[in-house]
């Protein structure tokens, strides 16, 4: 396959480009003719006359489009209103097909599954294409439903915007569908002599504080650790709940583990009661960080992930990048992580209001992404280029950004281990235990609980000190910890000479566990204190008890141990 980009003026230099393709076609090995056309400007008027040239100078080819909050072009951002990637597909055995729906909210599930009926419809399919209008909608539905297709199907994609962030408006095109204000179009592609692969990149790392989604409903994140969500914003960046919210925040989204995934998501908007909105569904419970961009990470990734696609010898490269990159590099440096792309093959893209991408087998909505398609018809031509990025002006440095946040990372994880650990054995803290098993507990994953209080411990801080008492305690606590690492599960002191041992296990592995306890610690001889035992208690969460319950039981089968002659361990 072949790609000629071009950015358009006026019809007599569209006419002059398109005769040039009609000549090159009629020349070269070329099976059809499809021509994406991006726009910043929603001009329905000279998109419409854009269109009817091409349908009268290659009336076979197939045209579709969106408009972009700016357009990649071999390689860099092209300043020009208008850009067209004419793509020549030379295989026959290569087939493309259309479809365009309106696509609303109450739209949107009928539109995945007559898709999917369609995909399904034809084995030919390797990968599908989407161009969507988003603002004012969720896509999790949406995007939930496309991942019911064959998972050896690629899918990717971006949302379309317009060349203001603060603006809604948006729209799709296409030969089939004509223009539509709220709508999606995707372009089916694939066959025997087909290849595609796609990735995405980001470059955004999460900075300081997990924050615990404790209210969210649909799209809409209320709080984070029981605050109204926007605070965060207010508190740690100083951003104001204000017309300006959108534009200042959109370079500091949301990391978060999403189908497995590492996802950033940002807020479309701040709402007057402290609430977000978000351009998808926010699971309560899950935990986020916000997250800064960084130039020389973002390179750095460029390089890295951007090799994959290089490596698989693709003809052309799909860029689809978010309208916070271009915001965040700012127009004088923003070709920067497109332009690498180029020496692998023709780079075209956009920048977006969204970026869809399917990643094991799950499709997701991405923010502030850079998802990149790669995609070639035959076998290679030619060995795969290396990813070379323009570092130049800062080679061999670290910008004070990345310095900055490194120091904040560092300095926020000592903090959270002091105040998470108990000071003396450095194991968990009390509080830091009750919220591992409420959590653990609300999963309903397995967990099994080991509860343990050291045998007769005043009479060792009466007869050798308690300093001998601190050793003792500070012994039993190594043993936990070594027993725990082992296990996959963590230990943490309950309070003076009691401690919790939390394992991701049925009751059978606990029982065994707490044996093992009982007899390390009792082969353990203390300098003074000599051998001593412990009393243990070990029970099973059993799935919606409360913390409460679950605690009783533990507590209750350590009061039987001790009372039923120490050393030893009960199961309840
Ligand atoms: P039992 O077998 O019934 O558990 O008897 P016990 O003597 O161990 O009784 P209990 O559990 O009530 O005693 C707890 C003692 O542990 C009392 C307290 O002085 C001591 N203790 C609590 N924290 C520390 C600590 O950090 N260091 C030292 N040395 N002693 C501690
Ligand atoms: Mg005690
Ligand atoms: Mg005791």
């Amino acid at each position: 396959m072949k790609q000629f980009h071009f950015n358009y003026q006026n019809i007599a230099l569209l006419r002059k480009e398109l005769q040039k393709i009609k000549m090159w076609s009629s020349s070269a090995m070329t099976s059809h003719i499809v021509f994406q056309i991006l726009t910043e400007i929603l001009d329905k008027k000279t998109i419409g006359a854009i269109c009817s040239e091409i349908e009268k100078e290659l009336p076979e080819a197939e045209y579709f489009g969106c408009s972009t909050n700016g357009n990649i072009i071999n390689g860099a951002f092209d300043g020009t209103p208008v850009s067209i990637v004419c793509t020549l597909f030379e295989y026959p055995s290569t087939k493309t097909e259309f479809f365009q729906y309106e696509l609303t909210a109450e739209t949107s599930d009928l539109v995945a599954e007559d898709l999917l009926l369609k995909i399904s419809e034809r084995p030919w399919i390797k990968a599908v294409e989407l161009l969507t209008t988003i603002r004012g909608m969720s896509m999790t539905g949406f995007c939930e439903k496309l991942g019911k297709s064959s998972p050896d199907i690629q899918i990717f994609g971006g949302g379309a915007f317009n060349g203001q962030v603060d603006s809604d408006a948006a729209c799709v095109f296409s030969k089939q569908g004509g223009w539509l204000d709220r709508g999606v179009v995707f372009m089916l592609v694939g066959g025997n002599d087909f290849y595609v692969t796609s990735t995405y990149i980001t470059g955004w790392k999460p900075l300081g504080k997990y924050l615990r989604v404790t209210k969210a409903k649909g799209n809409i994140l209320y709080e984070l650790d029981g605050e109204p969500a926007y605070s965060v914003y207010y508190k740690y960046l100083n951003i104001g709940n204000d017309l300006h919210f959108f534009t200042n925040s959109l370079e500091f989204p949301f990391f978060y583990e999403h189908n497995g995934i590492s996802l950033l998501r940002a807020p479309s908007s701040s709402n007057a009661d402290g609430s977000l909105t978000m351009t998808s569904d926010i699971e309560e419970n899950v935990t986020a960080r916000l997250a800064y961009g960084d130039p020389w990470t973002i390179l750095d990734s460029v390089k890295h992930e951007g090799q994959k696609i290089a490596d698989f010898c693709p003809e052309i490269i799909q860029i689809f990048s978010c309208a916070a990159r271009r915001t965040f590099w700012g127009i004088s440096e923003i070709s920067k992580e497109s332009m690498p792309f180029q020496n692998a093959a023709p780079t075209s893209g956009f920048y977006t209001s969204g970026e869809f991408l399917r990643t094991d087998g799950f499709v997701n909505q991405h923010n502030v992404t850079l998802v990149v398609a790669g995609m070639r018809e035959g076998e290679p031509m030619n060995k795969p280029v290396k990813m070379e990025v323009d570092t130049e002006d800062f080679a061999g440095s670290v910008s004070l950004i990345s310095r900055l946040a490194n120091y904040i990372n560092a300095a926020f994880h000592e903090l959270e281990f002091i105040a998470l650990r108990d000071g003396m054995t450095k194991l968990f803290n009390r509080s830091e235990s009750q919220r591992i098993i409420t959590e653990r507990l609300e999963s309903g994953k397995p967990m099994s609980l080991v509860m343990l209080d050291i045998d007769n411990f005043k009479s060792v801080n009466d007869t050798f000190g308690h300093k001998e008492g601190d050793n003792v305690i500070i012994g039993l606590a190594s043993l936990l910890k070594s027993i725990a690492v082992k296990q996959n599960g963590s230990a943490g002191r309950w309070g003076g000479e009691e401690f919790m041992l939390f394992l991701p296990y049925e009751l059978e592995t606990a029982e065994k566990t707490a044996g093992e306890i009982c007899k390390g610690f009792s082969d353990i001889c203390f300098e003074k204190a000599g051998h001593n035992t412990v009393s243990i208690g070990v029970t099973q969460a059993i799935p919606d008890e409360s913390v409460d319950t679950l605690l009783l039981r533990v507590d209750t089968a350590l009061y039987e141990a001790k009372h039923t002659g120490k050393n030893r361990y009960v199961v309840k």
